[in-house]
């Protein structure tokens, strides 16, 4: 059984009807919805306007992968809510950043770099796998086609992947790293450009299967806390 926290700002589609139209309960209900149809998952959502900002030590210590998705009040995010997310990732909590959640302070805290990309809104997109063995890419065995998409253009100022699963192909002729597996301390973290606020990304089974897959690579089988506090024993060598 994995624990699920899946965060959401919960902002725009509360602001602007057009977004609504497209998920109407918030874009955490929809993730909610498919990864619960899997029984292995249990799902809790939490947003922003939450107490805690929905990241309290309480549910982080409850939690095996958290699902961010944020866009426009990054900062609102309070520094030590920021800090904690990072420690739970460094202690092995999984981590899955969508979309605009690249640019996330937590995503900047872990992986040291401003993130920084291009877009432009209303491309249609050709999501190639690029590496088929590597088990985020399971089942998915086309090219998806996502017919609007915010285009996501290089350079993307990340560190080394430890792996590239996804390139991005927008019609506007760009192309990105889309799917990226990186590792801090023991956790394990998945970024996943797909997922746009105002295109009915997050309904398409080849996306949710990819967040899915990734939700079970991302959890490590128990947190590592207990590892890094371990006493060093002085051991005699043969
Ligand atoms: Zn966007």
């Amino acid at each position: 059984m994995i624990k699920v926290t899946v965060w959401n700002e919960y902002l725009e589609e509360l602001q602007y009807e057009h977004v609504a139209k497209v998920y109407p309960n918030g874009i955490h209900e929809c993730i909610r919805e498919f990864l619960e149809k899997d029984p292995e998952i249990q799902v809790r959502c939490v947003t922003l306007r939450m107490e805690d900002q929905g990241l309290s030590d309480e549910i982080l210590n409850d939690t095996d992968v958290l699902i961010w998705w944020g866009h426009q009040a990054h900062d609102e995010v309070t520094e030590e809510n920021v800090q904690r997310v990072k420690q739970h990732v460094l202690d092995g909590m999984g981590l899955i950043a969508l979309h605009s959640a690249h640019y996330s302070n937590p995503m900047k805290e872990l992986l040291g770099t401003s993130m920084c990309v291009r877009w432009k809104h209303g491309e249609r997109e050709k999501l190639v796998c690029v590496a088929p063995s590597h088990p985020i890419a399971e089942g998915i065995t086309e090219p998806v086609i996502l017919e609007k998409e915010e285009m996501y253009g290089e350079y993307f100022d990340i560190p080394k992947p430890d792996d590239v699963i996804f390139t991005g192909w927008f019609s506007c002729g760009e192309v990105f790293r889309s799917g990226c597996t990186f590792h801090s301390g023991y956790g394990k973290i998945f970024y996943f450009q797909p997922g746009h606020e105002e295109y009915p990304v997050y309904y398409i089974p080849e996306v949710q299967k990819i967040i899915k897959n990734a939700a079970f690579l991302a959890m490590t089988p128990e947190k590592c806390e207990t590892f890094l506090k371990k006493e060093v024993k002085e051991v005699t060598l043969p």
